[in-house]
């Protein structure tokens, strides 16, 4: 058996975590080691390892992860300036095989996640 990623331990609640907002298909949380002043993981439920995993039966999770980076973006009063960022496969520099968006403002220069 696969063992959990962090990601499913903090969406079922064995890690705990704060969530800034949750609905049916994902969780946003602040990343643990922020990159930027403000740096959230926006996180489907659905355990996808990486976004290359997607189907064409996620269409609708996926622009809702979009539309979720906007809300977030007038949550936090950064609509003007913000850049999402998704790390896909251990070479381009994902260290969590649960797929997740990182929502990074508040830096003038994008200073991208290791
Ligand atoms: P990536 O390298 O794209 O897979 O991003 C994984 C991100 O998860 C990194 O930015 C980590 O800082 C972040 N991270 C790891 N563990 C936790 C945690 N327990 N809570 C919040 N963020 C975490």
């Amino acid at each position: 058996m696969v063992s959990k990623t962090i990601f499913q331990k903090i969406i079922e609640k064995e890690i705990p975590s704060e969530f800034i907002y949750e609905d049916d298909l994902c969780i946003v949380i602040n990343d643990i080691n922020p990159q930027a002043p403000l740096h959230l993981l926006i996180i489907p439920k659905k355990p996808l390892p990486k976004l290359s995993d997607a189907e064409e039966k996620d269409l609708n999770l996926l622009g809702h992860l979009m539309l979720i980076a906007g809300n977030m973006s007038r949550k936090f009063n950064v609509e003007d300036a913000f850049n999402i960022v998704i790390n896909n496969g251990e070479k381009a520099g994902q260290t969590v095989f649960h797929l997740h968006i990182h929502f990074l403002a508040g830096n003038k220069k994008l200073n991208l996640p290791k």
